[in-house]
């Protein structure tokens, strides 16, 4: 089925708006993307009509209220396929995800000497939690490397795992080349040692389908506000039998189930990793956002998606002087390039008063720039409410970049 961008534009008002005098041409949707109105509207009903806290009270709101979260997550759950609601818990975000395994996994896998292996692409997010762990157990990380292409040297992987390995740790599809990693091929790999994987999918859930159970993964995590859905919100997935092996993170209400000075014991899954009151409200946009993505038809918008990535990749490999970063076959529409002479920040800067926002910088990918040897990259990322006329307008745009820097 054909997606209707036009109608489903209509669902989305920030994108009627004008900026600096110009039809807003939002490129920026691998930092967050929009919100539609199911999901601004689920939240307004909340707030309006049902707001209490969760799990508490005895009253008819607090059961209302604790209703719609843990509905949530059966959502939340269907739409990896998860097993079980015990295997949904609900973080602020990615961040917060990959900092909760890093945090317990460690606490409860990692020795001194063991090793956990990355890869060059990941976000900071995969970055810092596992540093922090590992300096606090004297462990080692060891990084896959990424060829000219952009994409993971898995013959590089056979080599980094050794009987050391206790956890892998990559991401789905970079947040800078667009790569989708062939995340199947490494779980495999990994499996056949006993070594579990968690796959970053902050840039893959908004993309396309993730099931859980046939990936095999042993945590995925992604964040709420790069799926249509608020912010302050997010996943971690993590299969039932090694997430009742790991310690609590952070400790607080909801999490305990008996406390005494002598000592406390801790509440069943998922409460055990959710200390505190929640986002809940933001897990309830959340899930109408995963429902408004699943209604909208995600077949539909992947090969959408994808024909915006072959006429926009087309667009940008005939402009003079333009170097594009990510060349993998394997890809979604997020385009990392650089023009000759020209430094990123002035190119983002012109295309923003053209109203076309895209961002500039480093993306969080350090490591990776330094693979590359940039100082940083423009980064133009499309999703499903994108048209080819504003796919258009950013390469009228790099002309005009290139008229008056030229
Ligand atoms: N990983 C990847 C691949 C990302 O793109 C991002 C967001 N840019 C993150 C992790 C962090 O997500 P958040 O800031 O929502 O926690």
């Amino acid at each position: 089925m054909n997606l209707d961008v036009e109608r489903i534009r209509q669902d989305f008002p920030i994108l009627k708006r004008q900026v600096h005098n110009h039809p807003l041409v939002y490129l920026d949707n691998a930092a967050t993307s929009q919100k539609p109105l199911a999901v601004l509207n689920s939240m307004n009903e909340f707030y309006t009509t049902i707001n209490s806290n969760i799990h508490r009270g005895v009253h008819y709101l607090s059961d209302l209220a604790t209703e719609s979260y843990e509905n949530a997550r059966k959502t939340t759950k269907n739409f990896i396929n998860a097993r079980s609601d015990r295997e949904i818990i609900f973080t602020s975000g990615t961040t917060a995800s990959i900092n909760l395994v890093a945090y317990s996994f460690g606490e409860r896998y990692i020795n001194e000497d063991d090793e956990i292996i990355l890869s060059v692409m990941e976000h900071h997010s995969n970055i810092i939690p596992w540093q922090l762990m590992a300096e606090r157990k004297k462990a080692v990380i060891r990084v896959i490397p990424v060829n000219d292409n952009g994409e993971l040297v898995l013959e590089e992987l056979e080599k980094l795992i050794s009987k050391k390995t206790k956890i892998i740790a990559v991401t789905h599809i970079s947040n800078t080349l667009g790569t989708v990693n062939p995340v199947s091929e490494i779980i495999k790999k990994a499996h056949s040692q006993g070594i579990p994987v968690l796959l970053d999918g902050a840039q893959a859930v908004q993309h396309g389908t993730v099931d859980v159970r046939e990936l095999d993964c042993d945590f995925y995590v992604f964040s709420g506000h790069k799926i249509y859905g608020p912010t302050g919100i997010g996943v971690l997935y993590g299969k039932e039998e090694l997430l009742s092996q790991l310690p609590p993170y952070q400790g607080g209400g909801d999490m305990i189930d008996n406390v005494t000075f002598a000592g406390s014991t801790f509440n069943v899954l998922p409460f055990k990793f959710e200390a505190g009151t929640t986002n809940f409200a933001g897990a309830v946009g959340m899930a109408a956002a995963l429902d408004y993505f699943s209604n909208t038809g995600i077949d539909s918008i992947v090969s959408y998606e994808n024909d915006l990535l072959k006429y926009v990749y087309e667009k940008l490999s005939r402009i003079d002087g333009l170097t594009l970063f990510g060349k993998s076959a394997s890809r979604i529409p997020v385009f990392s390039f650089i023009l000759d002479h020209i430094h990123p920040y002035d190119t983002g800067m012109v295309l923003d008063k053209l109203g076309i926002a895209v961002r500039t910088g480093t993306h969080c990918n350090q490591p990776l720039m330094d693979r590359f040897g940039l100082p940083g990259t423009v980064r133009a990322s499309f999703c499903f409410y994108n048209t080819f006329a504003e796919a258009d307008a950013l390469i009228d745009g790099i002309m005009k970049v290139k008229q008056m820097f030229g």
